[in-house]
């Protein structure tokens, strides 16, 4: 058998120049998994764009690909944008895997095509990190961060590449500082086809919400890389074309306070230096609503948007998933205070939990309304494993593993009750002229506040205007001919459609088409209920990655 996929391998490789190899020359096939569509997937908005295939560079596989030794030849791939060839898999020696829980099932597929060509399979990442025993196929686990695990990767690659007769799991026990970790190979990725460039600065969150297992995965006490380690990269996504904005994808980007006060100023000089190239976007806690003195200066260096995990606007809710972080002051002056720095909030809701009523759904129709939030991911509480949530509920028998339901927990409402009430709230959010009026409000009240970034060289440069006129033009087909909101589209666009506005107009009009959309195929079930679900739809075949789930 072997034989004849070595067979296969020859019929299939690229001719390739014979050149003298050194013997522990490896070549290694990263490939990252597509993601099933979810409201964070924003795969409606390619179309309205310039080539983006894809949402963001993930960082874990291009970490892991920075950290190999330097002699060997690594190639990645992104199946949210094309998927690996039989020529890729027959170039590697080894094929590295990397993902979360949500694209479980084609995880295991990227591990099956890599077996019929003989090749060892590797998997590292969030989803086994969390649970091993989802994935028996893979020859080798990689559970845990980059660290000694990788280590002993390398060092068994590097005798030998044949797969071992059975599983070797290998964990990382002591968590690296992420200061002692390479960049991400963004080079290895095309990076300008990506809607938004990625970046870590931290790992780990010091609080322990119920239903979240970053504490569990990453630890409560952040891990940082330095500024100037921050400042590199920014370079390093910049140069290899990123377009528009850059999102922190931290667990929790206020984790340390302290150290994203010595950070913020190292960023505005960046940013001033470069002329502004590129907007930024975190995830952090609602609380950082209480620190305006890290506002004023993410206000400086060009931050546009956080997500915060509002999850409920119940305070008992709060208290029972242990979230009391977010009553630190009330939910909308928070908010507010967020727009008041000119930053808009993108909001995390869950809902399912089991102090929901039947009134709950009607109550978050309320809030979003009160909060003007325009962008909110609203979820059905689903339980990972390594969690808090996950204990209570495998200890009262709430856990149901059951592909056809929305969610893995038995709710206390009636399972169809709490369905019917996550797609009331997704249609009600999500009706055009509602959607539209949110954008109003942040126009008016959050826009005036953010620093006007100067018209730099770096911000209108030739590929840039390139990309606003195509993407303006495709705006105006898709949503003012084509869309049936059109006449919505219209009377908010062109209040808005002025200089100094375009850049809100092309932001708005991505967003509130995949948001429109979304709800749509969400209403009428042909999406997941939880982005952290993964449970396969009909339109699983279309790629489309999801945005970053912790805070
Ligand atoms: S939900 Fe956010 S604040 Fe809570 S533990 Fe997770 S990362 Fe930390």
């Amino acid at each position: 058998m072997k034989a004849r996929l070595q067979n296969v391998f020859a019929l299939n490789a690229a001719p390739r120049a014979i050149t003298p190899q050194q013997p522990d020359l490896r070549r290694i096939l990263c490939v990252f998994p597509r993601y099933s569509p979810s409201f964070g997937t924003f795969e409606y908005s390619y179309g309205l764009t310039m080539g983006t295939r894809a949402f963001m560079p993930p960082q874990g596989i291009l970490l892991i690909a920075a950290a190999l030794p330097k002699h060997w030849q690594v190639r990645f791939i992104d199946e949210n944008m094309e998927p690996a060839t039989d020529r890729d898999f027959a170039w590697a020696d080894a094929v590295f895997v990397s993902g979360m829980h949500i694209q479980r099932h084609q995880i295991d597929d990227i591990c099956r095509r890599a077996h019929r060509f003989g090749k060892v399979t590797v998997l590292g990442g969030p989803s086994v990190s969390s649970c091993p025993d989802y994935y028996p196929s893979f020859d080798y686990l990689h559970v845990g961060e980059a660290g000694d695990a990788t280590d002993d990767l390398i060092a068994i690659l590097t005798h030998d590449v044949a797969r071992p007769a059975q599983q070797v799991v290998l964990r990382t026990k002591v968590r690296r500082e992420l200061s002692d970790l390479p960049a991400p190979a963004y080079e290895l990725a095309k990076v300008d086809r990506y809607l938004l460039g990625s970046i870590q600065f931290s790992s780990g969150c010091p609080y322990k919400c119920e239903f979240c297992d970053i504490p569990g995965l990453y630890g409560r006490v952040p891990r940082l890389k330095t500024p100037e380690q921050v400042i590199a990269e920014l370079d390093k996504l910049v140069d290899a074309g990123v377009a528009g904005s850059v999102y922190f994808v931290d667990d929790n980007f206020i984790a340390n306070r302290k150290a994203v006060a010595e950070l913020l100023p190292h960023l505005i000089a960046w940013q001033k230096k470069r002329g502004y190239p590129i907007g930024l976007s975190c995830e952090a806690t609602l609380n950082i609503a209480r620190t305006p003195d890290i506002l004023a200066m993410m206000r400086e260096a060009g931050f546009e948007t956080i997500f915060c995990g509002i999850e409920t606007p119940e305070a008992d809710a709060l208290k029972e998933i242990d979230k009391k972080q977010n009553l630190t002051m009330p939910i909308l002056d928070s908010v507010r205070a967020i727009n008041q720095h000119g930053m808009q909030v993108v909001s995390g809701i869950i809902l399912g939990l089991d102090s929901d009523t039947p009134n709950t759904g009607q109550r978050l129709i309320d809030f979003i309304a009160q909060s003007q939030i325009p962008m909110l991911t609203i979820n059905l509480l689903q339980a990972l494993p390594q969690t808090p949530l996950w204990d209570r509920l495998t200890k009262a028998d709430r856990l149901i593993e059951d592909e056809g339901r929305e969610s893995n927990v038995r709710f206390l409402l009636p399972y169809d009750d709490v369905v019917r009430m996550w797609k009331h709230c997704m249609k009600e959010a999500y009706q055009p002229e509602t959607l539209y009026s949110r954008y109003q409000y942040q126009i008016e009240n959050t826009w005036p506040n953010r620093l006007k970034r100067p018209n730099s060289r770096a911000r209108f440069a030739p590929k840039n205007v390139l990309r606003g006129l195509v993407m303006l033009t495709k705006i105006f087909w898709t949503l003012g001919v084509r869309a049936d909101y059109r006449r919505t589209f219209w009377k908010y666009t062109l209040r808005w459609f002025r200089p100094g506005q375009i850049e809100f107009v092309i932001a708005t009009s991505i967003c509130v088409h995949h948001l429109v959309m979304f709800a749509r195929d969400a209403c009428a079930g042909r999406t997941n209920a939880s982005h952290y679900a993964h449970t396969q739809r009909s339109q699983g075949e279309e790629a489309a990655p999801q945005i970053a789930a912790a805070e």
